[in-house]
């Protein structure tokens, strides 16, 4: 079984070693500009394994996470969040059609 929140900090530290871009601005934010680098939107929400799923995750500047956090419709449009039906609803138990 694996483990579930324990290891996020080493997969989130991984995750953004290698992504380094916001993908809702496309910039590379740097301690100069935002006050922080390249954070995990998680596009599901945080439930059990869906927190160390990368599947889930978007990589965005600060500015933008409060962005999606505040405006969900918006962030929902532009597939920055999911569907309210698959909020909370791990990739695993997705069902796809036959
Ligand atoms: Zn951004």
């Amino acid at each position: 079984m694996r483990k579930i929140m324990f290891d996020y900090g080493k997969v989130r530290n991984r995750y953004l070693k290698t992504h380094k871009v916001c993908k809702v601005c496309f910039d590379t934010p740097g301690e100069w500009r935002y006050g922080t680098r390249v954070e995990i939107h998680h596009i599901r929400g945080k439930l059990g394994s869906l927190r160390e799923d990368e599947r889930g995750f978007l990589p965005v500047c600060r500015r933008h996470h409060i962005m999606i956090d505040n405006n969900k419709e918006w962030a929902r449009s532009h597939e920055y969040l999911c569907e309210k039906g698959r909020w909370h609803v791990p990739f695993e138990n997705e069902e796809f059609p036959a």
